[in-house]
């Protein structure tokens, strides 16, 4: 049977675990529960048993079900692919975008944030496995548009996401997610920056990601069951 807050309960253990095992300081992790395609039920399971920040991938499901849950003290991270016509809906109910790849993309979430609205915090995705099928921006291109977002009034570049090859080596998840890691560094330094969010791991590999640093996990199946 479904048990979204025990899961929860195994799943934060896990955090606090690979924290104190890769010498991480203790409750830096923010776990994002993944809520695409669950109903709204396993949400409100999930907000009872504590947990406030969730992840959404497509913009039409998660607006119905922001405004059904009315939660204020809820953070809402999108986490899906970007379309330009999705933008507004997407300013208009989150806090968080962690799937950033494109100027034009990041100029219009930019122009639509109201200015009565704290700014946007953004990640950008990258294609760190450099796979042809994969969203995200490539390494090489990624310091252009870092460049080009660093500008804008209503964002706040907070960091990298990416969703790196599958493997079932935990030493070929690290040295992806490490890739991610010094990626950021070097780019604080170029930009003179301060990004502090690497967005990586998800249910299998959040040990490896939080062994190389990560500051956001997200979690869906561990926490509400295989999406069929
Ligand atoms: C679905 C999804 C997740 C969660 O993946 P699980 O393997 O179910 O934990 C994490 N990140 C993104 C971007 C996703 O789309």
């Amino acid at each position: 049977m479904l048990d979204v807050a025990n899961n929860l309960k195994t799943v934060t253990k896990r955090i606090r675990l690979a924290e104190a095992e890769f010498g991480r300081t203790a409750n830096t992790v923010k776990l994002l529960a993944v809520s695409k395609t669950r109903p709204v039920g396993d949400i409100r399971v999930a907000i009872a048993a504590g947990q406030r920040c969730f992840g959404e991938s497509y913009v039409q499901e998660a607006v119905d079900k922001i405004h059904q849950i009315e939660s204020t003290d809820i953070e809402w991270h999108f986490i899906g692919p970007i379309q330009s016509n999705k933008t507004r809906l997407i300013t208009t109910h989150f806090s968080w975008v962690h799937g950033v790849d494109r100027v034009k993309i990041a100029q219009r979430l930019n122009d639509q944030r109201g200015p009565h609205q704290t700014a946007l915090n953004i990640c950008l995705q990258v294609n760190v496995s450099d796979e042809k099928t994969k969203s995200g921006v490539s390494l090489e291109a990624l310091p252009g548009l870092v460049e080009a977002i660093l500008p804008l009034p209503n964002l706040v570049l907070r960091g990298l996401m990416a969703i790196p090859a599958k493997s079932r080596l935990v030493s070929e998840q690290r040295s992806a997610f490490g890739k991610l890691r010094e990626r950021l560094h070097a780019l604080n330094r170029q930009f003179s920056i301060n990004m502090d969010t690497l967005s990586m791991g998800m249910s299998n590999d959040l040990e490896a990601a939080i062994a190389e640093g990560a500051t956001i996990v997200r979690v869906g199946s561990d926490i509400f069951g295989a999406r069929r």
